[in-house]
């Protein structure tokens, strides 16, 4: 059954979220500012560092105790978007870094004495198509030396480093375009005013993205993460990781919109009968129930496989799909059943409204799940 496993740990991520009330968010909400004391509070508690291993400082904890942490966090309200990648950003280091590089940044991430919460990947002409990013990283003698722009950063202005994706060959001369690309683990602080720039940008949710541009970077050589060439299928390894989590994120907003639609129907009485006794407001409400909880059975089926080392790509779409289109169905019910007070900021409705929305678009849009099924499941062409 949804939000049954894990009893202990649910029951002490939701009591440390009761500290954090919507009027906390709200005012973070307005003020576009980073939920400072919410991050260290999950920190402190070792909830972010579930996944790093024991010997490495964590909890050692599988992906499927990772997926209930965050989808408590936002059945609460509250909004695991601003630390999420600190979970899973380490999987990069720690399944292709050298014993060197696992021994210098895992026990310090474990701990919170470094964040690492921001992926550099996208870019603004590339997009989706991540093989045609330009930022470069050309080798001289001990060092890298990065140009180029990224975009849509999250969290970079909260992170003392970042896993970034730079091409150290060109598209044009490798043998396959998967090929050339390399993965680095890049020290923001010392790159701060010595070539990289972040820009923030203001989005219609609090979100701390940014557009980062790097002019001639320079990192020593060891930042490098694994081989050099290899990084695109590094990216990859971690994408299903970050996609199943994001989908336990949004299993946790549609309980959180259902609970708060269904308690409202019940409450709210017009024409002289609550509104829940109406069957267009029940039907809504109890669609988006359903869809949530087919979705949870597939973030489980996708926690099953990636646990048991299984490939597990189709799943991981298809649960981040599945979903994020019941948050956002429960999202809409959720509106409609308040009414005009849906759209008031004091009801917390609008904000999470809007923050889930994101993810039909991110970290993997809709229409990219759907062409990687019927190309990679159903063996239909390839569409692009
Ligand atoms: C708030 C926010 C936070 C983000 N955080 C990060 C981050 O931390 N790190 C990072 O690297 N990226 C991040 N992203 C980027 C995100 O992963 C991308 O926005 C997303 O992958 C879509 O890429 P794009 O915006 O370039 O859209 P595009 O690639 O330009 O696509 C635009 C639209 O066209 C569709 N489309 C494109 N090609 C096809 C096709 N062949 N067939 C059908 N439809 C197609 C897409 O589905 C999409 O709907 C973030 C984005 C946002 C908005």
């Amino acid at each position: 059954m949804a939000f049954d496993d894990y009893p202990e740990i649910r029951a002490e991520v939701r009591k440390l979220c009761n500290d954090f009330p919507g009027t906390y968010w709200q005012k973070l909400d307005r003020d576009m500012a980073y939920p400072t004391d919410f991050v260290q509070a999950l920190t402190v508690n070792g909830w972010l560092a579930a996944l790093i291993p024991e010997e490495f400082g964590g909890a050692g904890l599988p992906l499927s105790a990772a997926a209930a942490i965050l989808q408590e966090i936002q059945a609460a309200g509250c909004n695991g978007g601003a630390c999420h990648a600190q979970m899973y950003t380490m999987g990069t280091v720690l399944r292709h870094g050298s014993d060197a590089q696992k021994a210098e940044y895992l026990p310090k991430i474990a701990s919170g004495e470094l964040r690492l919460q921001a992926f550099g990947v996208t870019e603004p002409t590339s997009g989706t198509d991540t093989t045609s990013i330009r930022t470069t990283a050309r080798r001289d003698g001990d060092k890298y030396i990065i140009n180029g722009q990224k975009i849509w950063t999250s969290r970079a202005e909260h992170s003392d480093v970042m896993v970034l994706l730079a091409r150290t060959e060109s598209k044009e001369t490798v043998a396959k375009k998967t090929d050339g690309l390399s993965v680095f683990i890049l020290d923001m602080k010392k790159a701060l005013n010595n070539g990289l720039t972040l820009r923030p940008i203001r989005t219609m949710m609090n979100h701390a993205t940014t557009e980062v541009f790097f002019d001639n970077v320079e990192i020593p050589a060891d930042a490098l993460i694994g081989e050099e060439g290899k990084g695109f299928r590094y990216i990859l390894s971690g994408m299903n990781a970050e996609r199943i989590l994001i989908a336990a994120e949004c299993v946790g907003d549609a309980k959180w919109f259902i609970d708060t639609a269904s308690a409202y129907a019940k409450d709210r009485s017009v024409f002289g009968r609550p509104i829940g006794q109406n069957q267009g407001i029940q039907f809504p409400i109890a669609k988006a129930y359903a869809q949530m909880r087919a979705a949870d059975l597939m973030v489980r089926d996708a926690c099953r496989l990636y646990e048991a080392g299984e490939n597990c790509a189709a799943e991981a779409n298809m649960a981040k799909m599945l979903a994020a289109d019941a948050s956002w169905a429960a999202a809409e019910a959720c509106v409609q059943t308040h009414g005009g007070f849906g759209f008031a900021e004091e009801y917390n409705i609008e904000r999470k409204f809007r923050e889930t929305r994101l993810y039909q678009v991110a970290p993997i849009s809709t229409n990219l799940i759907l062409s990687y099924l019927a190309e990679h499941v159903l063996g239909m062409p390839r569409s692009y």
